[in-house]
């Protein structure tokens, strides 16, 4: 059996659909377009690329964009000024603070000046949070996305089924966990220590659906994946030129019912989750 693919761009297209309904909805009651501000500190080969992404999706869907640049030596503090002086301005509906910064600048603690409203990856503290509650309209654009793959599987019952998530991050394996545990599956997260006692083998043989977020090529062999199992590979590791996942997929394409391919797989979707999260703050901003 060879499994189906679960590519992330045909999901992206329906969600870009919505979403530029929703931007031109927004423009009319707002008078103005909403608006996605990108802020980079210094420069990083890895965000030019990242952030040319966002720009092009945002002007084809009828997102504004803007890229706030702050130079490498700007101070924690300036950076916070900045981004308060962006939390008031009416006209940014989002705000993403690309990653990586420089080393004296604390990611985390600068992720809580970001106002939750405008928060649009999801990195706020009041935003993770809300996904306990299952009350979260805007998610972490990666693990949303590998929701929506499954989502995307016709007839896929989610209630009940056994999942494992391989790594434990706080943007991708532990917010998953929780969007899980919100729709009743039985939820597994291994992460290093899993790796290092040996049993990572027996915690994925046993998933139905298999989630794996390392970053490190072909750590999950393809002979592990149980018979008919969904497989979403998140991780990204460049080998001999090439992108690869972290899953052995010519191999566990043999066992899987369904799997993504890398690249191509969830890769496509975040971009176009970001974008929703830019459609939920600006709808928000308008009832509050
Ligand atoms: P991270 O470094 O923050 O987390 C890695 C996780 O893997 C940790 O939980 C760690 O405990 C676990 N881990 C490490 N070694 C292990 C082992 N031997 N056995 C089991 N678990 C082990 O990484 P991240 O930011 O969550 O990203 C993970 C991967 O996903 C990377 O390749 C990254 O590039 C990719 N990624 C892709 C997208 C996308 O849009 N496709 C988005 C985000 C991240």
């Amino acid at each position: 059996m060879s499994a189906q693919l679960l590519e992330g761009k045909s999901v992206a297209l329906k969600i870009k659909e919505h979403i530029r309904l929703d931007a031109e909805a927004l423009r009319q009651k707002l008078g103005r377009a909403p608006k996605l501000v990108s802020i980079q500190v210094g420069e990083n080969p890895g965000s030019e690329v990242y952030i040319k992404s966002q720009e092009k999706n945002a002007k084809d869907l009828g997102i504004e964009f803007d890229l706030k640049k702050f130079d490498a030596a700007t101070t924690q503090d300036e950076l916070i000024k900045g981004i308060e002086r962006l939390n008031c301005d009416k006209t940014a509906s989002g705000i993403i603070l690309q990653m990586p910064l420089p080393q004296h600048i604390d990611g985390k603690l600068i992720s809580r000046y970001i106002s939750p409203e405008k928060d649009v990856e999801a990195v706020h503290p009041q935003n993770m949070g809300e996904i306990v509650f299952g009350k979260a309209r805007i998610l972490p654009c990666t693990a949303a996305s590998c929701m929506e793959l499954l989502n995307s599987i016709q007839g896929l019952e989610l209630y009940g089924k056994e999942a494992v998530i391989v790594g434990h991050s706080e943007i991708v394996g532990k917010p998953l966990a929780l969007l899980l545990l919100n729709k009743f599956v039985t939820t597994t997260i291994c992460h290093i220590a899993t790796g290092q006692r040996g049993t990572l083998p027996e915690f994925v043989k046993k998933a139905e659906i298999l989630i794996v977020a390392v970053g490190k090529a072909g750590i999950v062999k393809g002979d592990w994946i149980k018979e008919g199992a969904i497989v979403i590979d998140v991780g990204i590791n460049r080998v001999e030129g090439k992108i690869v996942g972290d899953v052995e997929f010519d191999k566990a394409k043999e066992k899987a019912s369904h799997i993504t391919p890398v690249p191509g797989g969830v890769g496509p979707l975040t971009v176009a989750i970001l974008m929703r999260n830019v459609i939920e703050a600006a709808k928000s901003q308008l009832l509050s």
